[in-house]
C-alpha cells in the first residue's frame, strides 16, 4: 500500500469527522422532535403596495427555536427537513398556523406561505389546505402559496391536478425567486400564476448593472402580459424602491419596510403602515 493512500484513509476517519457526524445525527433528532412538538415559530414580513406603501400581505417565514443554538433560519433546516422526510409535517404545520393567525388580521390582509417541491409529492397537501381554511375561517383568496421553479421541473399529471384543485379553491399561486431556477418559461404557458416574485438578487444588483435592470423590466412586462402581479423581493433602499416603482411593479418586500417580525408585532406594523382594504371587484380580487 502506498504511503499516500494510508494517509488518506486516516484522514477520512478523524475524530473531528465523527463528531460532525454525531452532530448531524443530533440535529436530525432535534429537528424531528421540534417538528413533532411544534418548537417552530412563524415570523412575518410585510408586502406593501408600491403606490401607497400600505400593507397588502405578510409572508410567513419559519424559524426553529433550537434548545442550544437559539433561533435558526430556514436555510439551515428546511433542506434537512426535506432530507429526513419531515418536510410534509413541517409544511402542514406552517399552513395551519399561518391560516389561523391570518384569520385575525384586519383589512383582509393576505398571508403568503412557502411550499417545498417535495410537499407536492404527498397527498396530504390539498386536504391540509382545505382543513386549514375551514377551521380558521380564512377566505381562500387570502391564502397565497409561494412555489419555486423547481416545483415545475417535472410537470406530472398529479402535480397539474393538485395545482388546479388548489386554484379551484380560490387560493392564489405565486412563483417565488423568479429567474433563479433552472426551469423553462414554458410552464407559464401551461399554468397561470397570480403573482411573480422577482428574486432579491436582481433587485439588489439592478442599480449597478444595465443588464440586470433590463431583466427586471422584462420580468415586470412579462408578468403584466400574462395577467400576473409582481412583487419585488429584497428592497433595502429608497433608490431601489424608486427604480422598481417606476417600472410598474405592484408590490414590494424588504428591509426598507420591515424585517420579518414575530406575530405579536404585526399589530404595530399595521398601525405604522396602514393596510390596503382588499375588496372583491367583479369576482376578482384586485
Ligand atoms: P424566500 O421565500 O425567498 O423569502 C425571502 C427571504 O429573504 C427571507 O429569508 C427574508 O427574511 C429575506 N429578506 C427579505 N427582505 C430582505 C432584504 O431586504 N434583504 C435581504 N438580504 N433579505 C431579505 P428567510 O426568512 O431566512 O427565508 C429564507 C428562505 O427559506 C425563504 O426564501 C424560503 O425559500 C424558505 N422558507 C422560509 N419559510 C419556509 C417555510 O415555511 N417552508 C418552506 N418550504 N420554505 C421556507
Ligand atoms: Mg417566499
Ligand atoms: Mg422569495
Ligand atoms: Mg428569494
Amino acid at each position: 500500500q502506498a504511503k499516500g493512500a494510508s494517509k488518506q484513509t486516516a484522514v477520512l476517519f478523524t475524530p473531528d469527522m465523527l463528531t460532525a457526524q454525531n452532530q448531524r445525527r443530533q440535529m436530525e433528532q432535534d429537528l424531528r422532535h421540534a417538528v413533532a412538538n411544534g418548537d417552530l415559530q412563524l415570523f412575518y414580513q410585510p408586502l406593501v403596495d408600491m403606490k401607497t406603501r400600505k400593507i397588502v400581505a405578510f409572508e410567513a417565514l419559519v424559524r426553529w427555536l433550537h434548545p442550544t443554538f437559539g433561533m435558526l433560519p430556514p436555510d439551515v433546516f428546511i433542506p434537512l427537513a426535506e432530507e429526513i422526510n419531515v418536510i410534509d409535517q413541517l409544511g402542514n404545520w406552517v399552513i395551519r398556523t399561518a391560516c389561523a393567525q391570518a384569520a385575525q388580521w384586519p383589512c383582509g390582509i393576505a398571508v403568503a406561505v412557502n411550499v417545498s417541491p417535495l410537499q407536492f409529492r404527498e397527498t396530504s397537501l390539498l386536504p391540509t389546505i382545505i382543513n386549514a381554511l375551514s377551521s380558521s375561517g380564512l377566505a381562500p383568496r387570502r391564502l397565497e402559496l409561494e412555489l419555486t421553479e423547481s416545483t415545475l421541473l417535472n410537470q406530472s399529471d398529479d402535480l397539474m391536478r393538485t395545482l388546479s384543485s388548489i386554484r379551484d379553491l380560490g387560493v392564489k399561486l405565486a412563483m417565488d425567486d423568479f429567474g433563479t431556477g433552472y426551469s423553462s418559461l414554458s410552464y407559464l404557458e401551461r399554468f397561470r400564476f397570480d403573482k411573480i416574485k422577482i428574486d432579491k438578487k436582481f433587485i439588489q444588483s439592478m442599480s449597478a448593472s444595465v443588464e440586470t435592470s433590463a431583466i427586471v423590466s422584462a420580468i415586470i412586462n412579462l408578468s403584466q402580459t400574462i395577467g400576473a402581479r409582481t412583487t419585488a423581493e429584497g428592497i433595502e433602499t429608497e433608490e431601489q424602491f424608486d427604480q422598481i416603482s417606476e417600472r410598474g411593479c405592484n408590490q414590494g418586500q424588504g428591509y426598507l419596510f420591515s424585517r420579518p417580525v414575530a406575530a405579536t408585532e404585526i399589530g404595530a406594523l399595521i398601525d405604522d403602515y396602514g393596510c390596503l382594504q382588499q375588496l372583491p371587484i367583479a369576482g376578482k380580487i384586485d
